[in-house]
């Protein structure tokens, strides 16, 4: 797939990706998303998203070529690669915090680098495409186990661990109320991961019906439209006995709906880096001394943040891209025992080479689109 301009993508045939670093691999792809933040980029929302590059990262493939450095990849293993870009041996992937990594994205201070996600997060090509190359393959890539449904695997690259650790990030204690902002395909797995901790409420937040009837089903969770309700913060804390959710997580991001003032400055008058709506809901509809969490994409430059209700409510602002590595052997765990089922998530699969539509599908919430998988024609 090629990046053209905003609301603009095609399939061109491009040269086929080549080692460049010891350490590289290069994968043939098997299955990859369009995840809720590509539309980010598709929309031209995020700052250094050239024309020609291939987005996507989240992908499952078959190592077709290894670096002569690489240790533990074998030509023919069929793996899934984490989303970040880790180099596994700086200060912050000696932490785990494999998001941040500080060599794989040197241009930035903020985010470690990402696949297909614009040079903002390193200029590395992503995995909408046949073949992709893929950097220091000894740390991010892993090999499926036997047993797994590779539609399954190929969730575990992003959607699972980000949905899991917008929850841990909210410090959930047994008997709380957690609401989730946003009922896509994240904000949908982070109220399922929720329940791992023992809340007695949950509850997700949306504008999109169909979005909405899906995730009160898939993560048993309960589910209200803001469309439907005056304001949200005020239904919520009606909800709450006027205490607050203990615990907010924002899943949406800069491209919210649903506040005239954010939409206005954010996204007309690009005052600020998209619309915090959500995150500002998040803030104002928490309890006293409650935690927020963010997922969300946000751009890196500022966002309206209601900075005043933070700190006299004493909130806790927790917020992360998340750590796929240090997070998959307990998720993968959780797939395999069943109490997890990431492939639940897909409603549809499209080939490769119709990725125009693909897009244009997902981003206008076209026929009840959840989660869309893209299938290379060269697929084993
Ligand atoms: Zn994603
Ligand atoms: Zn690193």
């Amino acid at each position: 797939m090629n990046y053209r301009g905003p609301y603009r993508v095609r399939t061109v045939q491009k040269p086929m990706p080549e080692i460049l670093h010891p350490e590289d691999a290069i994968i043939r792809v098997t299955r990859s998303c369009i995840c809720g933040s590509d539309l980010h980029l598709y929309h031209g929302m995020v700052p250094d998203t050239r024309v020609g590059s291939t987005f996507g990262h989240e992908f499952t493939g078959v190592v077709e070529e290894v670096g002569p450095m690489v240790q533990k990849l074998k030509v023919g293993d069929h793996v899934l690669v984490p989303f970040n870009v880790a180099c596994g041996k700086c200060n912050f992937c000696k932490q785990g915090l494999f998001g941040n990594c500080h060599e794989s994205n040197t241009m930035a201070t903020a985010v470690g680098g990402i696949f297909g996600y614009s040079h903002t997060a390193g200029g590395f090509d992503g995995g909408q495409a046949e073949y992709v190359r893929v950097p220091y393959a000894d740390v991010g890539p892993t090999v499926i186990p036997p047993d797994m449904d590779p539609d399954d695997a190929v969730l575990l690259t992003d959607v699972v661990p980000t949905g899991y650790q917008a929850a841990e990030m909210g410090g959930i204690k047994e008997g709380d109320t957690v609401v989730v902002f946003g009922a896509g395909p994240i904000g949908i797995m982070a109220a399922r991961c929720a329940w791992f901790f023992g809340p007695s409420r949950v509850i997700i937040i949306d504008h999109v019906d169909y979005r909405l009837e899906f995730a009160k089903n898939y993560a048993k969770c309960e589910a209200y439209n803001f469309k439907d309700m005056e304001d949200p913060v005020v239904f919520l804390k009606k909800a709450t006995d006027w205490y607050g959710a203990d615990v907010c997580i924002d899943c949406v991001g800069c491209e919210a709906e649903g506040n005239t003032l954010q939409t206005f400055s954010g996204r007309v008058m690009l005052m600020q880096a998209g619309a915090a709506t959500a995150f500002q809901w998040a803030v104002n509809s928490v309890k006293k001394g409650g935690i927020v969490s963010v997922v969300g994409v946000y751009g890196p430059p500022f966002n309206l943040a209601p900075i005043g209700n933070i700190v006299n409510k004493g909130i806790t602002i927790r917020a992360n891209q998340a750590s796929v590595k240090r997070l998959l052997p307990k998720l993968i765990d959780h797939v395999q025992s069943g109490r997890l089922n990431p492939k639940g998530l897909i409603t549809h699969r499209i080939p490769l080479e119709e990725i125009s539509d693909a897009y244009r599908l997902f981003s206008s919430k076209l026929d009840n689109c959840i989660k869309t998988v893209l299938i290379p024609s060269t697929k084993h």
